[in-house]
């Protein structure tokens, strides 16, 4: 792995150096932990400029306005679009269902198509559930297969003159397949569809750059890569976001208001409706400038080194089974142990203080398919060491041994 020390980045972080066990934290697909840069610009927001944004005359809130700004511009540079087309929201599912009620509503009828895959977070497949009720649109899902990729041998199948929108997930929160979201998102572009991909599990561990995929929309969340919670965003291209109408009305998306009507404020403006989430915003710059300090290649080559690690582990041990077997996957591994109720699994693992995740994963669907109640997930980031990994599988052993 290189130069680059999983120990030594601990000690950037608050909820290692405190942790009177050791902390094996495997559940980094759910929330990551936060360093001290991030916890720092925090403080420094609500103890040293704390003021409303673009209202303030006085310095200090001129000064949060400014940083604010600066944070919208470094997430801007991080994913290679203009300042003008990130939008801050309280995460992917705020950001989807933005679009889900400002565009899917005012564009679409019973004649079209919402395409959206088989292998979507609830996140991503809920809010068209509703924007295909509302409209009377037909919800159409293109199904993955048994190695966790998606069936698009035959793609005329699923994109036609009637697909008129499509949303699918880069990586997915279950089976860790990182999806060919650039060639979905010409394929929907051939058909004149519009586009959405949930960005909220790849954007923590690989480059992401707007221009290169042509998405009209993409999402993520800032608590998944070391930011805040509460603070998420939602890209749009401009000339999608000129034309849509806002989302939520009042604060500062309005550009005039009468008793009677109102105009709206330029992009992004109009869809930040109310006071923002200033802290968490400018949290989630000082997240991303600590993430470019370590550099997106080495943060992806340690995810795949501990994947690939861990899957090899696992699949020496007797009675578990991986879902999915993608290579080019993303650090994110669900498995079940044969004979141990995935619950039961996670609580015997936290007594030995290792974190993992049980349950559905706010993946019904897919559980449908892969034939399973519940799963467990293991999810690595930047912190985690193969000796995370060595106690992660020790302690399975020894509690398939309990079970069997
Ligand atoms: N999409 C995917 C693929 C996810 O994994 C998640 C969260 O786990 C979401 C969307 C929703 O993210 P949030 O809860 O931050 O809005």
């Amino acid at each position: 792995m290189g130069n680059f020390d999983p120990i030594q980045i601990r000690e950037d972080f608050p909820i290692y150096t405190n942790s009177e066990l050791p902390l094996v934290y495997l559940d980094n697909a759910a929330t990551t932990q936060r360093p001290q840069a991030v916890l720092d610009e925090l403080n420094r927001y609500y103890t040293e400029f704390n003021a409303n944004v673009h209202r303030a005359v006085y310095s200090f809130g001129e000064k949060a306005t400014a940083v604010y700004e600066d944070s919208r511009q470094t997430i801007a540079d991080f994913i290679g679009a203009d300042n003008t087309s990130i939008i801050f929201t309280s995460g992917t599912t705020e950001s989807i269902n933005l679009v889900a009620y400002a565009w899917a509503r005012n564009n679409l009828t019973s004649e079209d198509e919402i395409l959206v895959t088989e292998m979507e977070h609830h996140s991503n497949l809920v809010p068209w559930q509703l924007a295909a009720k509302a409209t009377r649109a037909s919800l159409k899902y293109i199904p993955f297969n048994e190695d966790g990729s998606l069936d698009l041998e035959d793609p005329d199948k699923y994109f036609t003159a009637k697909t008129k929108f499509v949303a699918v997930t880069h990586q997915s929160n279950v089976l860790g397949t990182i999806n060919p979201v650039k060639d979905i998102v010409r394929m929907a572009h051939d058909v004149g569809a519009v586009t959405l991909v949930d960005g909220a599990q790849w954007v923590p561990h690989g480059r992401t750059d707007m221009q290169d995929i042509d998405c009209d929309f993409y999402a993520f969340s800032g608590h998944k890569m070391l930011g805040p919670t509460g603070i998420g965003i939602l890209y749009g291209k401009p000339e999608m976001l000129e034309k849509m109408q806002p989302f939520q009305g009042g604060g500062e998306m309005i550009k005039s208001v009468t008793m009677e009507q109102a105009t709206w404020n330029d992009i992004p403006y109009k869809f930040e409706a109310g006071t923002p989430n200033i802290a968490q915003a400018i949290g989630l710059g000082a997240a991303v400038k600590y993430i470019q300090g370590i550099g997106l290649d080495v943060i992806q080559n340690h995810g795949r080194d501990l994947t690939k690690y861990a899957i090899k582990k696992l699949t020496q041990m007797d009675s578990i089974k991986i879902h999915g077997n993608q290579h080019d996957r993303g650090p994110v591994i669900s498995f079940e142990v044969t004979g141990v109720h995935p619950h039961d699994l996670a609580q015997f693992l936290d007594q030995d203080g290792i974190a993992i995740r049980a349950g559905q994963l706010c993946a019904q669907p897919i559980m449908d398919k892969l034939g399973v109640f519940a799963t467990n997930r293991a999810s690595f980031y930047i912190y985690n060491n193969e000796q995370d990994i060595n106690k992660f599988c020790e302690s399975i052993e020894k509690t398939a041994r309990i079970f069997a």
